[in-house]
């Protein structure tokens, strides 16, 4: 993790209508106060999530959250489906594009944010590592328009370097 904020960083005008880091415990108590009843599948589910360092599609998560599970269970996909668009609806998660047909979904607490380098051959994802570069860019767009829970989503794409030896020359 060397994306660690400061203690007591907060972004002004917040990434996440959740105050503070997102854990297992935050997400969970959110989510009992909608009424949703947090099965062991579920709690698998936001273990998947937030043990994910690239963002997930839907059936990522299912196939992750198994490993989480005590029985080695995937929840059903609707069970997946319901849980991420409460959570984004709460905008505790976010989509991230990632120019697939598929969306891919991160927490959106500060923890988990990261722009992506994305390869448009094998779709391989790479965090980028170090602070965001547009954040002060965030923060002044939002002063400047009045604007508050402002997010932003910044990936790059191209092709890495194994599909490029493949391809042969870079660029050709
Ligand atoms: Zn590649
Ligand atoms: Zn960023």
């Amino acid at each position: 993790m060397t994306r660690k904020p400061a203690p007591g960083h907060v972004h002004p005008h917040g990434r996440s209508a959740f105050p503070g880091r997102l854990t297992l415990e935050s997400l969970v108590a959110v989510l009992r106060g909608h009424g949703l009843r947090m099965t062991a599948n579920r709690q698998a589910l936001l273990r998947a999530l937030l043990a994910a360092d690239v963002p997930q599609s839907l059936e990522q998560l299912q196939a992750q959250a198994a490993r989480f599970s005590p029985r080695d269970e995937a929840p059903d996909f609707a069970t997946v489906f319901r849980m991420m668009t409460l959570l984004e609806e709460l905008r505790l998660a976010r989509k991230v594009h990632l120019g697939r047909p598929t969306s891919h979904y991160e927490l959106t607490d500060s923890e988990h944010h990261r722009d992506h380098l994305v390869c448009t051959d094998c779709g391989q994802v790479t965090p980028l590592e170090g602070s965001c570069p547009v954040e002060k860019l965030e923060q002044r767009i939002a002063r400047e328009h009045g604007y508050t829970q402002v997010t932003h989503s910044l990936e790059f794409f191209g092709r890495c370097g194994d599909c490029s030896s493949h391809a042969g020359a870079p660029g050709a």
